[in-house]
């Protein structure tokens, strides 16, 4: 049986790092979008090209493009022991889609868990992470609070999807990374011994 993560929280959150470390200790597979986005740049792809104008303005990515990326890539990971969701979903259509894709699995989500850190706490450090990850959609701060915004208006609705299944858990995202890390492990603990039992 898979186990499937959904790490939710707005940019800034803390979601890239405590990724690495949660698939380390899991064996789960990191999708994220905005990895995957940014490497179809790099190799300056169509898609990668098409990207780019949404991210540079700090807009999200259409829909159909993310939702497409995502579907490739669980079709490449048929062995999986289950999926980490990283930056996806972000719209109710993206959450919506995604659970008709593992449903074609035969799987499904198992928990959501959200990050929750202070607006003021996340402008601080992506301007921080701007100065050293070569990320232009970090270094300009109209562009920071342009994708707060985007967070707000269509991406906070995605834990109202999950909160209908019972299945969002808050963690408190400010404090060490080992400490976040801590209770993020907690959360998953209580859930995968319940799924082996
Ligand atoms: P962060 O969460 O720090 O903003 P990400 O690396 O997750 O950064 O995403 C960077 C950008 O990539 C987003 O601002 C957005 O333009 C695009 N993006 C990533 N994931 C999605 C998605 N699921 N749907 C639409 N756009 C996305």
């Amino acid at each position: 049986m898979m186990f499937n993560l959904i790490l939710f929280g707005p940019p800034g959150s803390g979601k890239g790092t405590q990724s690495e470390n949660l698939i380390s200790r899991y064996g789960l597979k990191h999708l994220s979008t905005g990895d995957l986005l940014r490497s179809e740049i790099a190799r300056q792809t169509p898609l990668g090209l098409e990207a780019k104008n949404f991210m540079d303005k700090g807009q999200l990515v259409p829909d159909e493009v993310v939702i497409g990326m995502i579907s490739s890539a669980l079709d490449q990971n048929p062995q999986s022991k289950g999926f980490l969701f990283d930056g996806f979903p972000r719209t109710s259509a993206q959450a919506e889609a995604l659970d008709k894709l593992l449903e074609l699995k035969h799987t499904s989500i198992s928990v959501m868990l959200a990050l929750d850190v202070s607006e003021e706490e996340l402008v601080k450090r992506l301007l921080k992470r701007g100065e050293t990850s070569g990320r232009s959609d970090d270094t300009n701060e109209q562009v920071i609070r342009a994708r707060i915004t985007e967070y707000h208006n269509k991406t906070a609705a995605v834990a109202d999807y999950y909160r209908k299944f019972d299945k969002v858990r808050m963690v408190k995202g400010e404090g060490t990374i080992d400490d976040i890390f801590n209770s993020l492990c907690q959360e998953i603990d209580k859930r995968m011994v319940h799924q082996i039992s």
